[in-house]
């Protein structure tokens, strides 16, 4: 599959040891209004020192399924309860 996002696929991109560590499927993606900084986290809470830092292309090579939102825009979050449900994208606050 083509690399979807408009970004460069060495992007930095927002993690969490629980997805680079422990396998835990990506059930939260945030595309920050500030930055532009995407976010990709496995739904739990989570203290500053789980943050992992990655590239894009690292979180499109773990889940292919994140290509779904390669055009949500800044502002966006999208959030699935499990890797078979589809993502629902809402914008954030
Ligand atoms: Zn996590």
């Amino acid at each position: 599959m083509k690399f979807p996002f408009n970004e460069p696929e060495n992007t930095a991109v927002i993690t969490c040891c629980h997805i680079t560590e422990s396998d835990a499927t990506i059930l939260y993606v945030s595309h920050d209004e500030e930055d532009g900084m995407w976010q990709f986290l496995c739904g739990r809470a989570h203290s500053q020192e789980q943050a992992r830092v990655v590239s894009l292309n690292e979180i499109f090579t773990l889940d292919a399924t994140v290509s779904k939102l390669a055009n949500m825009p800044c502002g966006y979050i999208a959030e699935r309860k499990s890797k078979i449900s589809k993502w629902k994208m809402k914008r954030k606050g």
